[in-house]
């Protein structure tokens, strides 16, 4: 009846959201049957000083092959996990893949901060600290290689507590960044309260730096805000050297970026960064 009353359009609606609720949960279902199978990875992307081309650490991307359905991209079932308790178990994941693979670089001679990303149901959840802080103590790697990317949004939530639990992670040397700056919320006061070592300046902006004086000025702002903050700026989503340049102008400490690399493998990526090494430019491209 109801659907009767609102029209023919409300029955399409419901059907397709019928549909995108089973998706959804069948979706959890095979990732949670991932997990156990070994179908999900962390694919690296290094982040390097824009002074001196080195690497100054790498952003940890889950991955999933699916059997069946081949890769799915995280853009697509991180916000599905989000929903539900699995998150956790993704966190978990992120987290141990991770520092398993800051000690294995370090065996090799390698030390290269890790960055994890969290979500906002990570972080609210009452034991994530703790359960950061002994990860660490299991896989006995030092506080200052991990790195935590946080959404401005997440931040923002239950501030007080935040300050307190940050500031925990932040006295054993734990790195906190603010991920796709500009496009939360967060409150400027707030944001200075909390112990944060890095601006990750979202890639909406940096994409359209070179044709959008909009977008160029939020950049600017950003990086000097960081500065203001004695924190360092990170562009992210470089895709080119036009790009990179007009960063580095404008007083960008880091960059990310599929001009310097894409996200890789950890094989692939332990090779990119033997070549890489002295430092990346443009010209031996
Ligand atoms: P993010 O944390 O902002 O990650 C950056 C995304 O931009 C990554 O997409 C990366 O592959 C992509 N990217 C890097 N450079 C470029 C570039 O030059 N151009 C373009 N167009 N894209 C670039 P990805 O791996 O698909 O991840 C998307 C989002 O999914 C991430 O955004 C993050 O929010 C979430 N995510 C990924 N891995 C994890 C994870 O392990 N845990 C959680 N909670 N979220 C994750
Ligand atoms: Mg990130
Ligand atoms: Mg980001
Ligand atoms: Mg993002």
């Amino acid at each position: 009846l109801a659907a009767h009353r609102s029209g023919q359009n409300s029955v399409h609606y419901n059907a397709a959201f019928m549909t995108a609720v089973k998706e959804n949960l069948s979706l959890l279902g095979d990732l949670r049957r991932a997990m156990e199978n070994g179908e999900l990875s962390l694919h690296y992307q290094p982040k390097i000083t824009m002074s001196s081309g080195k690497v100054c650490g790498a952003e940890a991307l889950i991955r999933w092959k699916h059997p069946q359905r081949g890769w799915i991209p995280p853009g697509l079932f991180i916000p599905c996990a989000e929903q539900s308790t699995l998150i956790q178990a993704v966190v978990e994941f992120t987290l141990t893949c991770s520092l398993k693979q800051i000690t294995e670089w370090l065996d090799q001679g390698v030390s290269i901060p890790v960055a994890v990303n969290v979500s906002p149901r990570n972080l609210i959840h009452p034991g994530f600290v703790d359960n950061v802080l002994s990860c660490l103590d299991h896989y006995a790697v030092a506080g200052n290689l991990l790195e935590l990317e946080i959404t401005e949004g997440a931040l923002m939530i239950d501030m007080e507590r935040m300050i307190g639990e940050l500031n925990r992670l932040a006295q054993h040397g734990v790195r906190i960044s603010v991920d796709d700056f500009g496009t939360g919320y967060s409150s400027l006061q707030y944001l200075h309260r909390l112990p944060i070592s890095h601006l990750k300046i979202d890639q909406s902006f940096v994409k359209r730096a070179l044709t959008d004086a909009g977008a160029s000025h939020i950049i600017e702002s950003a990086i000097s805000l960081a500065h203001k903050m004695h924190i360092k700026a990170i562009g992210e989503g470089i895709e080119n050297q036009a790009t990179y340049d007009l960063l580095a102008r404008q007083g960008c400490d880091i960059a990310q970026g599929y001009a310097v690399s894409h996200p890789l493998p950890e094989h692939e990526f332990i090779r990119w960064y033997a070549q890489h090494e002295k430092g990346f430019s443009f010209t031996e491209q």
